[in-house]
């Protein structure tokens, strides 16, 4: 039998997900298959094994990551996105280090243990403004770790955001194909950049968080697998991975958005190439579908990101169209997401929840 007619039947897809579980790699041809499959109980076989991966990992622990959205300036107009700087319709905030202190108070009284300080490309944040912010949070939490998400920045920035106190990095590479990467960006961004920024990062000590958006413009099946490769390579400590999500106001307003679907499969396959990484159900997964975020966790996923900004800022920071969770207080989201999570079968913890 040819290894072109294995792929064609879906009765042997349990013996692709097999494979790819114990090569922790996966061909081209595979990725193909287990994107386009609609056997339903090898889909499910596909999350289980996800899932008994990601067990062996971390148990059954879910861990939570306080969101702060602190300023939705942005200098940057990456295609996808509503917080670009040519969206002149969105009210623009920035946070004060005080509220921004006290987000972080009410997330650690509600159990957060990780705080993700995340905003748009804002010049207004000098190392010396942003590097006092960490270094306040950093004395007032020392048992919490510190995650940034401000974007590209110059090596010398990172490594003085370190030694500030920062001990995580989220920058999604976004996509690791060349020509795809100028489809979601504007030709004032750089792909290079991008990725020396993540080697940047790796080097001076973070735990490093890529990540990119399923069903984007102009992503194929070749340009996942190489996003695919890039995540086995580069090995990130965290990985975003969330459905496109057609914003107004943006150049992909009029584009299909990604499906859930498609979101879990890749969630699953990515915890069989990298069984060690930390897995957002993301909140953009649960904006597409109710129950979106115990879909991720049961797809192989496990951390979930409350958001802790202030509940009048929120619909500011309004990088993609239809959130959720836009009026709910810390407490409320608290208690929600701790029961969904129950529901799956997991338990949300008390914990930094580092990489293992
Ligand atoms: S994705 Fe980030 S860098 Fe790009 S426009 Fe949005 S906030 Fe700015």
């Amino acid at each position: 039998m040819s290894d072109s007619h294995i792929l064609r039947n879906d009765a042997d897809v349990r013996a692709v997900v097999d494979n790819v579980c114990e090569r922790g790699d996966i061909a081209l041809p595979e990725l193909d298959l287990l994107l386009r499959t609609d056997d339903r109980p090898s889909v499910e076989y596909l999350h289980a094994k996800a899932r008994e991966v990601a067990q062996s990992v971390y148990g059954k622990q879910v861990y939570m990551r306080g969101l702060i959205e602190f300023s939705s300036h942005c200098r940057n107009n990456c295609n996808y996105c509503g917080l670009r700087r040519a969206n002149r319709g969105l009210p623009r905030y920035r946070l004060t280090d005080e509220v921004i202190l006290q987000c972080c108070r009410q997330g650690y009284e509600c159990g957060m243990r990780t705080f993700v300080l995340q905003s748009g490309e804002d010049a207004y944040y000098t190392d010396e403004r942003l590097c006092r912010l960490v270094g306040r949070i950093r004395a007032e939490f020392p048992d919490c770790a510190i995650t940034l998400s401000v974007g590209e920045r110059p090596r010398e920035s990172y490594r003085a955001l370190r030694d500030a106190g920062a001990d995580r990095y989220l920058l999604r590479h976004e996509t690791a194909d060349r020509h795809h990467y100028g489809v979601l960006h504007p030709g004032e961004m750089s792909f290079d950049r991008r990725m020396q920024c993540l080697h940047d990062l790796r080097d001076l000590g973070y735990q490093v968080g890529a990540g990119f958006m399923t069903g984007s413009p102009g992503q194929t099946t070749a340009t996942l697998f190489s996003d695919l490769q890039f995540i086995k390579s580069f090995k990130p400590e965290m990985c975003g991975i969330g459905p496109f999500i057609a914003t107004r106001n943006t150049p992909f307003a009029q584009e299909p958005s990604g499906t859930v679907e498609m979101t879990l499969r890749l969630l699953s396959i990515i915890r069989l190439l990298h069984p060690h990484v930390l897995l957002p159900a993301t909140t953009a997964l649960g904006s597409l579908n109710p129950f979106g975020r115990e879909l991720g966790i049961k797809a192989g996923a496990n951390v979930v990101m409350p958001n802790l900004s202030p509940e009048v800022n929120r619909r500011q920071y309004n990088i993609y169209d239809g959130k959720i969770c836009l009026g709910d207080d810390i407490t409320h989201c608290r208690s929600c997401l701790e029961q969904r999570i129950r529901s799956t079968g997991y338990e949300l913890v008390v914990a930094r929840g580092d990489f293992k």
